[in-house]
């Protein structure tokens, strides 16, 4: 039963990493480059963070890192919008302190879970944006984005 208890234990640590995650990942909501966003082929407007990420659609591969460019760490979020447009969102670590964790904690996830970096990344994005739906089809009767 050892094993049992194990990925119990790794279970558990995933949930934690990712509520820790998902809640500091809501810092880029501030930054005023990135929202709001504007699809360039249809012309609608994301207002926030948690605008685009319930109003898009998730891709294959929705989220990357996308390596070390001039010092700088860059993560894309790749979603697309109602009219099949992908928009991009690049988060650096200027935006985002500790986005260099995160995927350190991915990493490990992985490493311990014996899964893909990438299939850590889709559940990630997966519960990102149920809580995010969740949090919305309870305000939306009172408040709009
Ligand atoms: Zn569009």
């Amino acid at each position: 039963m050892e094993e049992e208890t194990e990925s119990r234990v790794a279970e558990r640590t995933r949930e934690m990493v990712f509520k820790d995650f998902i809640q500091q990942f809501s810092l880029i909501n501030n930054d005023k480059d990135l929202f709001p966003k504007k699809c360039r082929t249809c012309g609608k407007k994301y207002e926030s963070l948690y605008h685009y990420i319930y109003d898009t659609e998730a891709k294959a591969q929705s989220m990357e890192d996308a390596g070390e460019i001039m010092g700088k760490s860059f993560t894309m979020i790749y979603r697309n919008c109602s009219c099949g447009n992908t928009l991009v969102v690049s988060v650096t670590d200027e935006i985002l302190p500790s986005i260099k964790d995160f995927w350190k904690a991915v990493r490990r996830l992985a490493d311990k879970s014996n899964m893909p970096v990438k299939e850590i990344v889709t559940s990630f994005i997966d519960e990102w944006e149920r809580q995010i739906r969740n949090h919305f089809n309870c305000v939306q009767r009172r408040t709009r984005f």
